[in-house]
């Protein structure tokens, strides 16, 4: 064990609900460290759309423009083709707002942007390459985490841990808070194919044929790709036939993609994405707050994990910098009201979107595996009006409350 250090607030994950997080409070003038188990922010196959809320948020902050000086993609519709035909799931385009369209920019990317802006507050401090595998406690609380870098295990004593470490949290089990999974259909295979510039121009579309469903997200030189597959079985069902029955799957789909199919070398080449939906029904302990898919997994309908996850994020720093900034002042620990608070405020939003969610994979597949299409193209039209404004904003988008107290100056970066 090395060296032991304090800060105000250890958040845990610099996922999009801890960087953002982050960010807020530093910018508010708390003390914060953000840990992350990785020595970067590259992984493939995350959620890379930031929705309208989220640029919201940023542009509450001043840097909407400037993350879109960032190479990026924007899309302003989702839509599904099902015999042909083509159906509006959602238009953001219609919405009067100042960014209707859905922003594209790699993950890593977007993080790196938050992480950066973070930087400049010299009170924000992240350490890379750390793994938080257990919390400290003293006299009933959270007091801080326990952490692995390199070879070597540290302690950081806090006010407030925040777990923002994704849907696997080791924070909350170490803190005894377990999730309560809610059924799911489906898991999902991810994999990519080239774009041409003749393709057709589809923004985020749903192809729907004999009960198989393919997303395709155009990304400028790539889509962005998934099928759907049943729970449980699905992977076997997919080794056991092959590449080759899956590539024919894919050009059955999107006949257009028929001639690059071949790009996909082998089931290994594909990823898979366990598809889950959970949310814990206590979102915090004395002196820690668990936020994001810590807090509650999303299934991928709509793909609005990230932007819940911001949503989180800026609830909890609203809620909380007027107590942490006291708590540092006059030595008196965070009340366990104003974590309830944030865990009071997103509950209500997040569960309606997952009903929903769920919801709506019902209407997808039953309609489709069945082959009662009109049930599902109404189902997929009234749904699909819902959600418009519901994958665009979500149910009562957060906005920035706290001001920014302090000058961007520099933070630290240990890698
Ligand atoms: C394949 C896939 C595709 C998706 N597509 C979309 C999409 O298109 N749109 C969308 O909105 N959402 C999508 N999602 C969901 C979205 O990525 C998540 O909802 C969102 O990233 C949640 O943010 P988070 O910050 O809560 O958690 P995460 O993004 O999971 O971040 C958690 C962070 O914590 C770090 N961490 C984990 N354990 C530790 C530890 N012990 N110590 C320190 N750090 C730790 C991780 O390295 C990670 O950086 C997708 C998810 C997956 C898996």
């Amino acid at each position: 064990m090395t060296e032991n250090r304090s800060t105000t607030v250890c958040v845990v994950g610099g996922g999009p609900a801890g960087a953002m997080a982050a960010l807020l409070l530093a910018r508010a003038g708390v003390e914060v460290t953000l840990l992350e188990r990785h020595g970067d922010f590259l992984r493939d196959f995350r959620g890379d759309t930031v929705h309208p809320a989220t640029l919201d948020v940023l542009d509450q902050l001043g840097l909407a423009e400037k993350l879109h000086a960032r190479p990026h993609h924007k899309i302003g519709s989702m839509s599904m083709i099902r015999a042909g035909k083509r159906r509006e799931l959602a238009d953001f385009r219609r919405l009067k707002v100042k960014f209707p369209f859905i922003t594209m920019i790699g993950q890593w990317d977007f993080l790196d942007f938050i992480t950066g802006e973070a930087a400049r507050y010299p009170n924000f401090r992240l350490l890379m390459n750390s793994s938080l595998h257990d919390v400290l406690w003293a006299n009933g609380r959270v007091c801080g985490v326990r952490y692995r870098s390199g070879e070597e295990d540290h302690e950081l004593r806090s006010d407030l841990v925040i777990a923002a470490d994704g849907r696997r949290s080791v924070t909350r089990a170490a803190a005894g808070l377990h999730p309560r999974a809610m059924g799911v259909s489906i898991d999902v295979v991810l994999f990519r194919l080239s774009r041409r510039d003749d393709d057709p121009t589809e923004g985020i579309t749903l192809r729907l044929d004999g009960g198989d469903i393919l997303g395709l997200i155009d990304r400028g030189s790539y889509w962005q790709s998934f099928v759907e597959i049943p729970k449980g079985d699905g992977i076997r069902a997919l080794r056991a036939a092959g590449i080759e029955a899956f590539r024919d799957t894919v050009a059955r789909l999107a006949p257009f993609l028929a001639d690059r199919v071949g790009e996909l070398e082998s089931i290994d080449a594909l990823s898979f994405l366990d598809v889950r939906v959970d949310r814990l029904r206590r979102w915090h302990v004395p002196g820690m707050l668990v936020i994001g898919d810590a807090a509650h997994c999303m299934s991928p309908v709509g793909g609005v994990g990230v932007n819940l996850a911001v949503q989180d994020a800026v609830a909890a720093a609203n809620a909380l910098t007027a107590p942490l900034l006291r708590c540092r002042r006059e030595g008196i620990p965070v009340p366990r009201s104003a974590l309830a608070a944030v865990q009071r405020r997103r509950t209500p939003p997040t569960a309606a979107i997952q009903l929903l969610q769920r919801a709506a994979l019902r209407v997808d597949l039953n309609g489709a595996t069945a082959g009662t299409d009109t049930a599902a193209e109404d189902g997929a039209g009234l749904v699909g009006k819902l959600m418009g404004r519901l994958i665009a904003y979500g149910i009562r988008p957060e906005r920035v409350r706290e001001k920014r107290i302090l000058a961007p100056a520099g933070g630290e970066t240990e890698r």
